[in-house]
């Protein structure tokens, strides 16, 4: 059969043909293919194939087509592919491979849903509403709201931590957890009511009301319905989201800012510790003018050096010897004075300053760790705290190495404080940017142990030299007898993996006793010293750091 015979055959099929690479690059597809999902011949070329189902499909159907293919050389199957504007068909397929590569044939195409045919007004993942029909159907629920004399919920339902999942799990998953997320809310409302999906992990729903007091009943039943346990790709997530709140007419009975007044009870919701509900109020206008002003304050702090570094010594419970420091930024405002960093931390989270301020702290430690050492104090190590955006980014061991060739420090000076969260996922390009680290002779310790995601498994997968203990097990020691079972359970973890440990948050004789009779070797808190500035930090050191066994010298306390 000749090339042209084929083609033309390909061309007059009714049903939709792709014809692929032995990678399962797009190399042609037939007209049918073309009208039926939107596409033209050369937009697809050389793109994978199952892209176009990647999001609609559940993940264990490419591994089981990927096998049938290796073992048996065809698979046939219902898949789900997106078209071009978005709306999901359904498909009997077949795929089935051949010396030069993949054909892939659709039959009996059938669209998703019948209200998809309004491309470019619904998300072409979720199947929703996207944020430009949800703007007229807010109108039309003010419109009808305003003919009844009665009120509409306006919420602003966000996913929390979704970058988390998304960049711990990958974005399959994720697309995963937000198209589950679609179904749950849709499931708990009243047909006549919206959900739309408004973009990334935030969802709007649309409730209209006959009494206001109606709402709180739906909130609590939608964030019941989003708890449930999700099963995705064969693991477990427990999802939680965060919901903010505003009624038409009480609140403002305009669309736009009724919108803004819901996103600020959002915010509010997640500030107040996530997975509840806000309802709006005036006192969060406020608020959010405040944190644009904290945002604009901490953009001026950077560019006028308006941070410093406190330390907190680190101390060798059996000798008393100050072993390490913990550097800990605060802001030196002009007006307000010091400032804590759990008032701005999260705040440069948000608003993406914190690499760069991560980046102050980290060459700022290593330059005062340079000059103590020059000055002939014993050999410290210091450490800084991590936050996820500085983790991850491309740069980081390229960075790190810079500061310390820049201040003259070997690796072992410097040890980075990690959160458990920050090992998920990616696990391969983690565990190689820990070991390059590693190789520099950075210390790595994982901060808040026990207070993450308890996946133990992966302690001993990468190159981590320490566990701090999280304060909350220590400070609860003395009253709950399971806290102290756990802080026992990450010293004996922490031997048996050889790996150091640090307790934080020693405050009291009786902590230090407990630490020291089930076999911590160092700690930190209030009990030795607070986070001080520099020179008195060199002072503490200077003065012989602390007496043996847990008692305090006179001279450096
Ligand atoms: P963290 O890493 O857990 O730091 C220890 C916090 O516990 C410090 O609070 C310290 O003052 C406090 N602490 C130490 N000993 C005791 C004690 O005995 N009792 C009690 N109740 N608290 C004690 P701080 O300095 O306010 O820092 C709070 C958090 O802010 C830190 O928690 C860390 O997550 C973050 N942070 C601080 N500096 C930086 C930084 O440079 N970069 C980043 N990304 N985060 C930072
Ligand atoms: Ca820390
Ligand atoms: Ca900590």
């Amino acid at each position: 059969m000749s090339e042209a015979f084929l083609s033309g055959l390909l061309q007059l099929s009714s049903d939709a043909v792709s014809l692929c690479d032995a990678e399962m690059r797009v190399m042609r597809i037939n007209r049918a293919f073309g009208n039926i999902l939107g596409y033209e011949e050369g937009q697809l070329a050389g793109r994978p194939l199952l892209d176009l189902a990647r999001t609609c499909n559940d993940p264990s159907l490419f591994v089981a087509i990927s096998q049938a293919l290796e073992t048996a050389g065809r698979w046939e199957g219902e898949l789900a592919c997106t078209a071009r504007n978005g709306s999901i068909y359904h498909a009997d397929a077949s795929l089935l491979r051949t010396e030069s590569g993949v054909i892939l044939l659709l039959k009996d195409l059938f669209r998703q849903g019948e209200d998809a045919t309004l491309s470019g007004q619904h998300d072409p993942l979720t199947g929703l509403p996207n944020q430009y029909l949800l703007k007229d159907r807010l109108e039309q629920a003010l419109a009808v709201a305003r003919r009844g004399c009665h009120s509409v919920a306006v919420l602003i339902f966000g996913v929390d931590h979704f970058t988390r999942i998304n960049d711990g799990l990958g974005h399959h998953i994720g697309d995963q957890v937000l198209m589950e997320v679609a179904q749950r809310l849709r499931g708990s409302i009243r047909r006549s009511d919206t959900v739309a999906r408004f973009d990334g992990d935030r969802f709007v729903l649309l409730l209209s009301m006959r009494a206001a007091n109606d709402t709180t009943r739906v909130l609590e039943k939608i964030l019941k319905a989003v708890n449930m346990p999700m099963e995705i790709a064969g693991q477990t997530l427990a999802v939680t989201a965060s919901i903010g709140v505003s009624i038409y007419p009480q609140d403002t009975d305009i669309g736009t800012g009724l919108m803004q007044r819901s996103n600020s009870a959002m915010l509010y919701a997640k500030k107040a510790g996530r997975n509840g509900f806000q309802f709006f109020s005036e006192e969060m206008n406020a608020r959010a003018r405040q944190q644009i002003g904290l945002e604009n304050g901490l953009r001026r702090a950077l560019a006028d050096g308006q941070f410093v570094l406190f330390y907190q010594p680190k101390v060798e419970l059996q000798s008393g010897r100050i072993v390490g420091a913990e550097a800990l930024v605060r802001w030196q405002h002009p007006e307000r004075g010091l400032v804590g960093p759990s008032e701005f931390i999260p705040v440069a989270e948000e608003c993406g300053l914190i690499v760069e301020l991560g980046d102050w702290v980290t060459a700022e430690a290593c330059r005062q760790a340079a000059a103590w050492r020059r000055s002939g104090l014993p050999l410290l190590r210091v450490s800084v705290n991590m936050s996820a955006p500085q983790f991850r980014a491309g740069n980081l061991v390229e960075s790190i190495t810079e500061r310390l060739s820049q201040y003259d420090l070997p690796g072992e000076a410097l040890e980075l404080e990690i959160t458990e969260s920050m090992l998920l996922g990616h696990e391969e390009p983690i565990r190689q940017r820990l070991s390059a680290l590693r190789e520099r002779g950075v210390y790595v310790s994982i901060d808040d142990f026990g207070t993450g995601y308890s996946s133990l498994a992966y302690l001993s997968r990468f190159p981590i030299t320490t566990l701090k203990i999280d304060r909350s097990f220590v400070q609860d020691l003395a009253v709950n007898q399971s806290t102290a079972e756990i802080a026992r359970a990450i010293i004996g973890l922490s031997r048996g993996l050889e790996l150091e440990v640090v307790a934080e948050g020693v405050e009291s004789a009786e902590h230090v006793a407990f630490l020291l009779e089930n076999g911590c070797t160092t700690v930190q808190g209030f009990y030795y010293s607070q986070p001080v500035p520099a020179a008195a930090f060199e002072k503490l050191v200077r003065g012989g750091g602390y007496r043996a066994l847990g008692e305090r010298t006179t001279g450096a306390g």
